[in-house]
């Protein structure tokens, strides 16, 4: 059993009434980790030790090269726990061995280095000569937010820990992190190596503990400056709430159910592989997973055929095997909300085509098969609602019109892609979608300068490339100097006073 503690103004500490939560790895259902189950007054704590070191400055103020430099030995000493972090991910979150170092290790650790690099970028931009005054030289300053709150989800504590942190301690800001109370432990793994790097303490602080309690301290706490929180659009909107009673800058990256377009020049077999590859990785469990699959008439027979006999294929079981390539959901919970949705699937009408029920022969473990429904209409609530688990809704659409119209008619709007042999095509559908990110030809990879993130409920903001850091975790500050000599001769001395 792992024993692990938060990490509040540069002091490993346990829960202040000493309450603690075991971690299970869902491939065996049994506890191999215990984190503090932390309480108002802990975060309350974490919090205030962000806003002193913000207040005392000395992150903030420290020259952004060098802030740059610290940020990369924090990722070089990342870099050489690869294998133990990988393990990590693999045992809590029930991702395959054979995944979890390229998925979520490297993406968490380029994400990292991206922001650390960028830290040492310049921050003022100049501004032309403002036309009224003879003299003057306004310019703009980017300044760090402050506190910045960052709630995090279970499905990758990781990458979007890292990625979270790197942003807001490139800026200069402080922070107060809280993983999710499931999926903690590489989070806090993480935390360890850069209480051993020249960040300042009390700048970047982690607490563990439920949602309902600490994170909606971590919303609503009036030192706090910025939230940013990645999870479900249900409580993205009661943390909204929360955030607006203080006016808080936010950062939302909620929920998705988004729609691969296959045009009619696909080849077959490649928008097989990419339908199962953007819907199946890390058991569905991704906010932009390609949950819909959008099929022409001309090739939907051929493909659902191919489909359900290469999702048949799909290796379901323990994730520490090599030959895994699909493990268990995260939880008991997931599972259950996923086995609840496949009935509302079946209740609706729509085919199940393969999957379904839980696979044979692995006793322990949240495990279910790679569930295919076909002949869904796209109003069903199986294609409507997000299910963040291994199912996959097949929809068969007559021209490119029906195929926009089918992919933007949902609540979300996070992600969609476009799969054709015309480039030209494919951009002229992508530029139609109600979606803030469109991949073409692609799946999953995402180029580390391109901003990130949801319209519609899917969110509000941008993470990742410059707009994701410049414009997420600084503020700008606008300066207005009048160089000019004669002081006293201005003209708007008489408006008020008479002269
Ligand atoms: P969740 O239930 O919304 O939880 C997310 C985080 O919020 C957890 O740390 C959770 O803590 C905390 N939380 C729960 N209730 C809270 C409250 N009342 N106030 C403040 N914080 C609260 O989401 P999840 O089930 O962990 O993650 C899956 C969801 O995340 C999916 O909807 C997925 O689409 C979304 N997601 C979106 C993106 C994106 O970039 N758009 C990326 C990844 C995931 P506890 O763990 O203690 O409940
Ligand atoms: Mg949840």
């Amino acid at each position: 059993m792992k024993n692990y503690q938060m990490y509040i103004d540069g002091q490993w500490c346990d829960a202040s009434d000493g309450r603690t939560t075991d971690v299970i790895n869902p491939a065996t259902e049994k506890a191999f980790a215990r984190v503090p189950f932390g309480s108002v007054e802990d975060a309350g704590r974490a919090i205030k030790a962000a806003h002193n070191s913000f207040e005392t400055g000395e992150w903030r103020n420290m020259d952004p090269a060098e802030r740059s430099r610290i940020l990369l030995d924090v990722l070089k000493k990342f870099q050489e726990k690869s294998q133990d972090f990988a393990a990590l991910e693999t045992e809590n979150l029930g991702i395959p061995i054979s995944q979890s170092a390229l998925i979520n290790v490297s993406t968490a650790q380029n994400r990292f280095e991206w922001f650390a690099k960028a830290a040492n970028r310049v921050l003022e931009e100049p501004m032309p000569l403002f036309r009224g005054l003879a003299v003057a030289a306004p310019y703009i300053r980017r300044e760090p937010v402050g506190v910045c709150a960052t709630i995090v989800p279970w499905n990758a504590p990781l990458v979007l820990g890292a990625q979270g942190l790197a942003a807001a301690l490139a800026m200069g800001n402080s922070i107060v992190i809280k993983p999710a109370t499931i999926m903690p432990c590489s989070l806090i793994e993480l935390l360890k190596i850069i209480d051993e790097s020249e960040i300042p303490k009390g700048v970047v602080n982690l607490v563990t503990g439920s949602g309902s309690t600490i994170g909606e301290v971590m919303a609503s706490h009036p030192l706090v400056d910025k939230v940013t929180f990645t999870g479900s659009t249900d409580v993205g909107k009661h943390v909204l709430s929360l955030a607006s009673e203080t006016l808080k800058n936010t950062t939302m990256e909620l929920g998705g159910k988004s729609a691969v377009i296959f045009l009619d020049d696909t080849d077959v077999d490649l928008a097989v592989s990419s339908a199962i590859w953007g819907c199946f990785v890390n058991s569905g469990q991704i906010c932009y997973a390609t949950t819909r699959a959008l099929v022409p008439a001309s090739m939907y027979d051929e493909f659902v055929e191919k489909l359900v006999e290469k999702v048949k294929r799909i290796k379901v079981g323990d994730p520490q095997d090599n030959t895994t390539t699909m493990g268990p959901l995260v939880s008991e919970k997931q599972r259950a909300t996923t086995e609840h949705y496949i009935e509302i699937g079946k209740n609706e009408g729509a085919r199940l085509a393969c999957g379904g029920g839980r696979p044979e022969g692995l006793g322990k473990g949240y495990f279910i098969e790679p569930t295919v429904f076909v002949d869904v209409d796209n109003s069903m609530t199986i294609a409507q609602e997000e299910i963040f688990g291994p199912v996959l809704c097949v929809i068969k659409y007559s021209g490119d019109d029906e195929a926009v119209r089918l992919a933007n008619d949902s609540p979300f709007g996070l992600l969609g892609a476009v799969f054709s042999k015309n480039i030209e095509r494919a951009i002229g559908i992508a530029e139609k979608l109600r979606v803030g990110n469109v991949w073409i030809n692609e799946l999953h990879f995402m180029s580390l300068d391109l901003p990130y993130g949801g319209i519609k409920q899917s969110g509000i903001g941008r993470e990742r490339g410059l707009y994701g850091m410049l414009n997420e975790y600084s503020e700008i500050k606008s300066i207005q100097i009048d160089l000019g000599h004669d002081l006293s001769q201005r003209f708007w001395h008489g408006l008020i006073v008479p002269q």
